[in-house]
């Protein structure tokens, strides 16, 4: 029924690490070690060393600390009574005992370590209540190994530190036995500057201490062949999880961008360093063909012209450009190599150009500080999603089906008119006369100048922020970035419930 066998191999140890990869919903890199531990619930208790000398009742086992393993160990209590859901269930408990004085990173090892103890089995396969180091005992070496084995995989997986080694150039050669850049033009190498050292991504991206970093990559060749017989899927999804860390401007923190020669942060270049600063930083918008915000990044209005500037819905900025031309009167600017003339369209919340380094429109209006599209400065500035704002005032073809004012269907002057109440039936944007542009009858805002339009003013047409639409998108945004944990449960066979 189980895989479970003495020999503490290396493919168990890979099977169960990416079985538990996916149990827990793994969102990314570094591994929530903690959050996995505590999907446990009761059955998996931590005991920091400080805590087991002060509080005798967390010592469970009977041990005495200095005469333990120097990083951690785990003690099994048989026959518990566990709470899962709604229900209890007899099963195990297991205490994991940790040296809490230890750098971060290695505690992070040492605790995965005693959790591929417990989900290998050892205490079961060993029939030991207390995993002891003793030197006579072949099979507890063995066994030893295999919960390593188990660590670096659940917190580096062999397939995802193999594509960041890929996108940033590195193939493994055989005969130095160890990885060398060897595709200076990996996309991930664009405008970096200096070449980064492989066990420094891998310590950043995963969370390892630098010698498991340094064992990782030199067990990896060996490890992907293990992992290539796991389940395809399986591989496949943890290869795709995504890790925080990246490459971010040392200047201002803006994450860089490989495609663009300028930070758009603060138009500097080549000043980058690979960082995970412990969240994910705001997504960043892709625009359309001709430059445009691939929808509203305020309201997440997804309808507007191919020549919009402006959002209809909300009148906030749907294109962001440098303002190369305007500040250089047509001559180039910025000393150098290049002569760079006209402006680029800019991703939203860019302050300076990425292509030519000069300041952007957005970056005039709220200068570098205030980095921020929306005003809150709590929430994140872009859009995630967008939405579709229907017709409040229905039209046909883009003409009034009714005067929006008093509902007549009868019109004067070509229709320009209500022939009832005498109201314009054509929006124009409220620019005090002349130059006033003609909207689309459900536009809020004038999507050249953005300026309110006359039937926003009438308030035939609420503001954004009252609809029914805007209000299901922020409830959507909330309920996209809640995490689904899981709760897990070890069954006395071994074999982990997932709810
Ligand atoms: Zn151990
Ligand atoms: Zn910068
Ligand atoms: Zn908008
Ligand atoms: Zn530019
Ligand atoms: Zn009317
Ligand atoms: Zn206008």
């Amino acid at each position: 029924m189980n895989a479970f066998d003495r020999s503490f191999g290396r493919k168990e140890a890979v099977q169960k690490s990416a079985e538990l990869l996916r149990d827990m919903r793994t969102v990314s890199f570094p591994l929530d070690v903690y959050g996995l531990l505590s999907s446990f619930g009761q059955q998996i208790q931590l005991v920091p060393y400080a805590e087991l000398e002060t509080n005798p009742d967390k010592n469970a086992a009977g041990v005495n600390p200095q005469m333990m393993s120097k990083d951690g160990f785990c003690t099994r209590i048989r026959d518990a009574l566990i709470e899962y859901g709604d229900k209890f269930v007899e099963g195990s408990v297991w205490y994991v005992y940790y040296d809490d004085t230890a750098w971060k990173s290695r505690i992070r090892f040492t605790l995965m370590h005693e959790l591929g103890h417990i989900t290998l089995r050892h205490h079961q396969l060993l029939n030991m209540d207390t995993l002891i180091d003793l030197d006579s005992n072949p099979e507890y070496k063995a066994a030893d190994k295999q919960a390593d084995l188990f660590s670096i995989n659940v917190l580096a997986p062999a397939p995802a530190v193999y594509r960041i080694l890929k996108e940033h150039g590195f193939t493994y050669d055989k005969k130095k036995a160890d990885w060398q850049l060897t595709n200076r033009n990996a996309p991930f190498l664009q405008n970096l500057g200096d070449i980064p050292h492989p066990e420094v991504l891998i310590m950043t991206a995963f969370g390892l201490s630098q010698p498991a970093a340094n064992w990782r990559l030199h067990e990896l060749p060996l490890e992907l062949e293990v992992w290539k017989q796991v389940d395809p899927d399986l591989y496949a999804l943890v290869e795709k999880l995504p890790h925080r860390a990246g490459w971010f401007c040392w200047v201002c923190h803006t994450r860089r961008r490989t495609t663009s020669m300028y930070c758009p942060g603060c138009g500097k270049g080549f000043h980058y360093e690979f960082k995970d600063f412990g969240k994910f930083t705001r997504p960043v918008m892709g625009l359309r063909k001709n430059g445009q915000f691939e929808f509203c990044s305020v309201c997440g209005n997804e309808d507007f012209p191919e020549d919009a500037e402006f959002c209809p819905i909300c009148g906030n900025p749907v294109v962001n450009e440098c303002e190369n031309a305007f500040q250089t009167d047509g001559d180039f600017i910025r000393s150098g190599m290049e002569i760079i003339r006209g402006t680029h369209r800019c991703r939203p919340g860019d302050i300076y150009c990425g292509t030519c380094g000069v300041l952007t429109a957005f970056g005039r209006r709220h200068g570098p500080k205030e980095n921020m599209w929306l005003p809150s400065p709590t929430s994140d500035r872009c859009r995630t999603l967008k939405t579709h704002y229907p017709e409040v005032i229905p039209t046909d073809d883009g003409r009034l089906l009714k005067c929006p004012a008093c509902g007549s269907t009868r019109t004067m002057r070509d229709g320009r008119y209500c022939a009832d109440c005498k109201q314009p039936l054509q929006n124009v944007c409220d620019s005090e006369g002349k130059g006033a542009h003609s909207c689309g009858a459900n536009d809020r805002y004038c999507s050249i100048c953005g300026k309110p339009t006359v039937f926003h003013r009438a308030g035939w047409l609420t503001e954004y922020t009252e609809t029914r639409e805007f209000a299901e998108l922020l409830a959507a945004e909330k309920h996209s970035m809640k995490k689904r944990a899981s709760r897990l449960l070890i069954q006395p066979d071994g074999e982990i419930c997932v709810s």
